[in-house]
């Protein structure tokens, strides 16, 4: 397995391979890698990628004032081991001046998918996500690229942004993985306390409730205004703080009233000081 930290080599490495006629996958993650990152190495693996390279990069332009920038977890060492296990070919992990050079002036923009749930509650956020996601479709020329749905709306900001931008990258969407209790896996669950990571489990319980019983109505849903209520008073009961708790078309993003086939819900919370997100399709 290769490791990559100079971007023009990474660049002139992946541009070889491709003519070469090697399938190229990426798979993007800011590391501390966990089970849900290496089942997207598997997914590349599953679809035949002769490289599969993994950028491991805390992107500072996608965190927010105040955010966990600087304590967001770092365990390189362990990343690369868990990715060569894994069954990539190559790493990436840039210095953020590598990336970003003084005087780095241009950034990428999606106006729609990007302006509610998470861009609302996280200014500049996924601008930052586009603009690191372009670059890294610049430097490792994938055919295709795997992102968890875990981030849902990152997944179709980036879709949107592949298409508008004619990338020519084919984005590639995995399911969530979990913990046994149910809990989302997320580098961010580290920050938890015994006691945060229960209150947390009321995230995928309420997603899983809220599941069953718009599946059991069937074609004709059921109304969401209620069991968005039901979510809020059980995320409170666990102790957590709400940031946001939505219902949308699964493919525009935008606000439904009827939780129906087509639909998912997205939640947003905070268990102690930690920001946590899950969602499930209907
Ligand atoms: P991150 O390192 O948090 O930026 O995540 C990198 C990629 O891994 C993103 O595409 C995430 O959606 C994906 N990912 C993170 N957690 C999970 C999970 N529990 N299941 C599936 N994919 C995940």
């Amino acid at each position: 397995m290769r490791i990559f930290t100079d971007p023009a080599k990474l660049s002139r490495w992946t541009e070889a391979r491709r003519a070469a006629g090697a399938k190229i996958a990426l798979v993007p993650t800011m590391g501390c890698l966990h089970a849900g990152h290496l089942s997207l190495v598997a997914e590349a693996k599953r679809r035949k990628a002769a490289e599969i390279v993994v950028s491991i990069f805390v992107n500072p332009v996608q965190f927010g004032p105040g955010e966990d920038y600087e304590r967001y977890p770092r365990t390189a060492k362990a990343d690369i081991a868990a990715c060569r296990k894994a069954g990539a070919t190559a790493v990436f992990m840039p210095a953020p001046a590598a990336m970003y050079p003084a005087g780095h002036s241009t950034y990428v923009n999606e106006e729609k998918l990007s302006a509610g749930l998470c861009g609302a509650r996280r200014p500049g956020h996924f601008r930052g996500v586009c603009t690191v996601v372009a670059k890294l479709f610049h430097l490792a020329h994938p055919h295709f690229a795997v992102f968890g749905r875990k981030d849902f709306q990152q997944a179709a900001v980036i879709k949107r942004m592949a298409r508008d931008l004619d990338f020519g990258v084919e984005i590639v969407v995995a399911p969530i993985v979990r913990e046994k209790s149910g809990l989302a896996m997320s580098s961010r669950n580290t920050y938890l306390s015994p006691a945060e990571r229960e209150s947390a489990l009321a995230l995928s319980r309420a997603l899983e409730e809220t599941r069953a019983a718009a599946r059991a109505a069937g074609a004709a849903g059921i109304p969401w205004a209620p069991r968005r209520r039901r979510i809020a008073a059980a995320l409170e009961r666990a102790g957590m703080k709400t940031d946001y708790i939505e219902a949308v078309d699964a493919e525009t993003l935008e606000p439904v009233r009827t939780l129906k086939p087509g639909a998912a819900v997205l939640l947003a919370a905070f268990a102690g000081g930690t920001r946590l997100i899950d969602n499930t399709e209907i």
